[in-house]
């Protein structure tokens, strides 16, 4: 149980470094090769197991390459409070490359993030809402996504954010990875899965 064990580039292992963490947590050890294969996986784990490291390692690490600045990889979590959490542990990560992350959610001006949507980031990370009102109008195309991830989508059933899911994943590109995290499993989430999910592998701690 090392980070020795994940083929990770020396940029991420030396972010992890001066993050101070010395080994995975059990999810990311679930999850890194689950991932890596390009997969869908669903994952059922808490806050404070580490999960969102274990899917932003492997995205990261395997972040496809573009010359133009399109979103790869967009992520989309349940509230403000979140995407910036989760924008912050993209920063670490990538203090050794020149990953670029933006988060966008409601409440504060659109026009500010369509500027900053103008100038590129390779991962979006997103409440629904406010990534579908953008989409609406047309400051953002997703038709370049690779990488989806939906964490905390328990949370976001809860909050109502079901129709702005489903639109999103009719946007999205068909050959796409798709990850959900989830701290426990309903049969609306069985739906979304069953719809939207291709052979998934499950991971649960
Ligand atoms: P999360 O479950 O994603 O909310 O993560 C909980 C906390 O654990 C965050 O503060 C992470 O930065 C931290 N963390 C994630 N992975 C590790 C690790 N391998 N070792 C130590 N701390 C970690």
């Amino acid at each position: 149980d090392s980070f020795d064990d994940f083929k990770i580039t020396s940029n991420l292992r030396n972010a992890l470094d001066d993050l101070g963490f010395e080994k995975p947590t059990p999810v990311q050890e679930q999850a890194f090769p689950i991932i890596m294969s390009g997969r869908d996986v669903v994952g059922i784990a808490q806050t404070g197991t580490g999960k969102t490291v274990a899917y932003l390692l492997p995205l990261l690490q395997s972040l496809p390459f573009s010359k133009e600045k399109d979103p790869r990889i967009l992520i989309l979590v349940p509230t403000r409070e979140l995407v910036i959490q989760v924008v912050e542990e993209v920063v670490k990560l990538a203090t050794y490359s020149s990953i670029k992350a933006l988060g966008l959610y409601g409440g504060t001006n659109i026009n500010t993030q369509k500027t900053a949507l103008a100038e590129g980031a390779d991962v979006v990370v997103a409440t629904p809402g406010r990534l579908y009102d953008l989409v609406l109008s047309r400051a953002l195309q997703l038709k370049t996504i690779k990488k989806l991830v939906i964490d905390e989508v328990d949370v976001m059933l809860d909050l109502g954010f079901r129709f702005q899911l489903v639109n999103i994943f009719e946007l999205l590109p068909e050959r796409r990875q798709n990850i959900m995290f989830s701290a426990t499993m309903t049969d609306d989430i069985d739906a979304l899965i069953q719809d939207f999910f291709v052979g998934v592998q499950k991971i649960s701690i």
